[in-house]
């Protein structure tokens, strides 16, 4: 090993670059979420509902579920040439019901649809998320986020809650008046979102997609924070 060898050894490490740090960090996402339609295969089938996936720039198709997330190998550097640019990216569950209309509504350069999307009750899932927006924010630090969770059952949360939401969901429709849903999905919502406050995104909006009892999509409901 040459003297400059030893020395460019010592300056590029253990400090990587933004471009780096953000390559590790889609890897590990895609690792992470890759199998999410797995989650819904059979939910599917019995809805009669399309499955499709795409990068987080192929956007959703509205009344199927559509997982969307960005990671793929063979997309990492137009992904990364994107993602410094995009100035809108908006985080939503892959959920058919209001995946398509929650994209539309918000308007955004890229989105990032997956199981649950900003509501994740899983650690590493969680983490994986969190460290995905902070390797974004070391190449765009001007980044805005939509962060939009859903109620009506999101499978997501209920799958990583060991059924925990479609239990309460039951409950609120047995107890007229009660929203025990609405505010366990906020809670694990605005978890998210402080997060992402300590991580220093400076622009965001949260809110919580509604459905009615007969799987129809109705609005967002932003959530003032
Ligand atoms: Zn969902």
């Amino acid at each position: 090993m040459s003297p400059d060898t030893v020395i460019k050894n010592n300056l590029s490490s253990p400090e990587s670059s933004p471009e780096e740090s953000l390559s590790k960090a889609l890897d590990k996402f895609y690792e992470t979420f890759q199998s999410d339609l797995d989650l819904v295969r059979e939910g599917a089938k019995q809805h009669g509902v399309e499955l499709t996936s795409g990068g987080m720039f192929d956007m959703p198709t509205k009344g199927a579920y559509s997982l969307r997330i960005p990671g793929d190998s063979t997309k990492r550097q137009e992904e990364i040439t994107r993602l410094k640019a995009c100035n809108t990216l908006t985080f939503v569950c892959m959920d058919y019901r209001q995946t398509g209309q929650v994209t539309e509504e918000t308007h955004p350069d890229g989105v990032i649809a997956n199981a649950g999307g900003p509501v994740q009750p899983n650690q590493d899932r969680f983490n994986a998320s969190i460290a995905l927006v902070r390797a974004i924010l070391g190449v765009n630090p001007d980044v805005t986020l939509n962060l939009v969770g859903h109620v009506g059952v999101c499978g997501g949360a209920n799958h990583f809650t060991d059924g925990h939401m479609k239990k309460l969901h039951q409950q609120d429709i047995n107890n007229p008046g009660n929203h025990e849903e609405w505010d366990a999905m906020k809670e694990m919502l605005l978890k998210f979102y402080t997060a992402l406050q300590e991580a220093g995104v400076k622009k965001m909006k949260v809110g919580l997609a509604k459905i009615d009892n007969d799987n129809i999509y109705q609005e967002i409901e932003w959530l003032s924070v």
